[in-house]
């Protein structure tokens, strides 16, 4: 089988060598990025000139973009997927994007014969990268099915949890809970910097105790270590959430705690934070009370 990958950036990087290295499909790849592209051809994979170049050689094609605008772009814009493929092909996004995205980029694609799963994914790029990433499917079970070998090709863990819509759904939910996580992490780090407690000793005990999170982990891990450099940028992070606080809104849940994360994301985006990675809210912390956070 032939699958294409368009955007292989962080997350589509990562996971389309494991389709390389995993499978015996061809893999063809197109990004605005040359290096981005080599990084996929160096391990087999052979480049194309376009969307459109990518979508019309495949059977099935893949995108990992960064925002919902992106995506339905290169979906459904001129000199993209649902122009350039034959009908038949089946079209996996594992983008970020709002359910109601997902569903008028599916219907677009339906219309032209095309089946769209929706497959968000979390773990971040070291699980990316090793291969146990979980992805999260909405989209018809008979097309889930077909796929789900190639989904298990890249991946530790795939639920399908029904129609298109709520893969976005679970991913969002999903988002919201881990973001307060890691900007309460960056209050309680704070905290324990101006107690003057021994930082390493405090991050022991979190990682043994009931405070532990992924959202924890990572923000400690990189503002102990200072590196904001990013593998999940803030300015997708505020994505995601604005797309969550978006679905509670429409779904008449009030906002106690989400709504302060996202004020915590915007002083950091005005602070020029937006490329670094989304732990970088602490930084709003030190450079308001004058102190780093370093073990
Ligand atoms: P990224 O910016 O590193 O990668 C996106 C890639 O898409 C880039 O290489 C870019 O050049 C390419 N691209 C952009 N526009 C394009 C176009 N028109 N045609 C072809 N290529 C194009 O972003 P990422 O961190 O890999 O995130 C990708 C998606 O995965 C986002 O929706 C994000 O929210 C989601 N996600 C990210 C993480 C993470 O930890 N980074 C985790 C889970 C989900």
């Amino acid at each position: 089988m032939k699958v294409g990958f368009i955007g292989v950036g962080n997350m589509g990087g990562p996971m389309c060598r494991n389709i390389i290295r995993n499978t015996n499909h061809e893999v063809v790849v197109f990004d605005l990025s040359a290096d981005a592209i080599k990084a996929c051809t160096d391990l087999g994979a052979s480049s194309a000139t376009s969307v459109a170049d990518v979508a019309a050689r495949c059977d099935v094609v893949i995108t990992s973009l960064p925002i919902p605008r992106v995506v339905e772009d290169v979906a459904l814009g001129a000199g993209g997927i649902a122009e350039a493929a034959k009908p038949g092909t089946v079209f996996i996004d594992l983008s970020t994007n709002s359910p109601a995205t997902a569903k008028r980029v599916a219907d677009g694609m339906r219309a032209k014969g095309i089946a769209m799963l929706e497959a968000p994914v979390s773990g971040g790029t070291s699980r990316a990268t090793d291969g146990t990433i979980v992805i999260m499917v909405g989209g018809d079970t008979a097309v889930f099915e077909q796929q789900l070998p190639l989904l298990r090709s890249f991946s530790g863990e795939v639920i399908h949890l029904g129609e298109i819509g709520f893969g976005s759904t679970a991913k969002l939910i999903n988002n919201m809970l881990a973001f307060c996580n890691s900007a309460a992490a960056a209050e309680a780090l704070m905290i324990g910097k101006r107690s003057g407690i021994d930082l390493a000793k405090l991050d022991t005990v979190i990682r043994n105790a009931s405070g532990m999170s992924t959202g924890y982990a990572n923000m400690a891990k990189k503002t102990l270590a200072g590196d904001f450099a990013p593998t999940f940028a803030l300015d997708l992070a505020h994505k995601d959430l604005r797309l969550a606080l978006e679905l509670a809104d429409e779904l008449g849940v009030p906002g106690l705690i989400a709504p302060q994360v996202m004020s915590l994301m915007r002083m950091a985006r005005g602070m020029g934070l937006g490329p670094s990675d989304s732990c970088a809210m602490m930084r709003v912390y030190e450079t308001a009370l004058g102190e780093d956070v370093r073990s």
